[in-house]
């Protein structure tokens, strides 16, 4: 007689059964945290002292998940959390497949641009078809932005601490992050061009939207209310 095999699938926890928001700490949580508020939901615990990673709410059925910036479409994309903030600059390098972004909520704002030593003659190099080494985090927007151009670029990728690349000369310019420009300043560069202007996004699953809509309406609605846009 044929013995069934029975195949052991992978043990995932048990899924949490209310809704799941993605957040990574600093300036998209402090910007996001009016917006909860204003659609009832206020964290338990402050995420820049407390370890946990998993922050309860006031209400039961609603959790936030701290992660890294460039890691929260990861984690609403597979539906590890229902909705997410997330700015531009995030969702264009990982390029917004699986997701809704159903509203800009315009916080978190700052510019990508690209930056030069001071004194150092972008224009010109770029007129004399010179091929520029670019030192970026943001490699996707940075090839996108100089193949509509038509500038040959090398592109080196970094993590953090573009300011440093020019002045070691690991890269002629870099496209970064700017809002005040007093880091530029601070390392005697300059922004000499702009890509464009970033701001933070909600973004929700796919599947959640279509299944728990009832749940996760609520909370985009007040979130429009609160950024102007309903
Ligand atoms: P990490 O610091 O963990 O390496 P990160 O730099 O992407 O990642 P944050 O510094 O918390 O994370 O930035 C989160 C988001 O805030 C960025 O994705 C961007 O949209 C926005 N942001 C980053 N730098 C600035 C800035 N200087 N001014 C305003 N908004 C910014
Ligand atoms: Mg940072």
């Amino acid at each position: 007689m044929a013995m069934n095999k029975i195949v052991e699938s992978p043990t995932r926890l048990p899924a949490f059964k209310g809704v799941t928001i993605a957040l990574s700490k600093g300036r998209i949580f402090d910007d996001t945290t009016p917006l909860l508020k204003a659609a009832g939901i206020t964290p338990l615990l402050n995420p820049e002292t407390s370890r946990e990673l998993i922050l309860p709410t006031n209400q039961d059925d609603v959790r936030l998940v701290i992660v890294r910036a460039s890691d929260v479409p990861t984690y609403v994309q597979y539906g590890a959390a229902d909705l997410g903030v997330a700015g531009r600059d995030v969702l264009m390098e990982q390029g917004g497949g699986g997701l809704y972004q159903p509203l800009d909520l315009n916080i978190a704002r700052c510019k990508l641009m690209v930056a030069v030593p001071k004194g150092f003659d972008y224009e010109g190099a770029i007129r004399r078809g010179a091929r520029l080494r670019v030192a970026t985090k943001y490699t996707e927007a940075t090839r996108n932005h100089f193949a509509e151009k038509g500038v040959h670029v090398d592109l080196i990728k970094l993590y953090g601490s573009m300011e440093l690349a020019p002045l070691t000369g690991l890269a002629d310019v870099i496209v970064d992050l700017v809002s005040s420009g007093n880091t530029l300043k601070a390392n005697n560069l300059e922004a000499v061009e702009e890509i464009c202007s970033i701001s933070a996004r909600l973004i929700v699953n796919v599947a959640a939207w279509k299944l728990s809509r009832q749940r996760l309406a609520p909370i985009v609605a007040a979130f429009a209310r609160s950024v102007g846009s309903a």
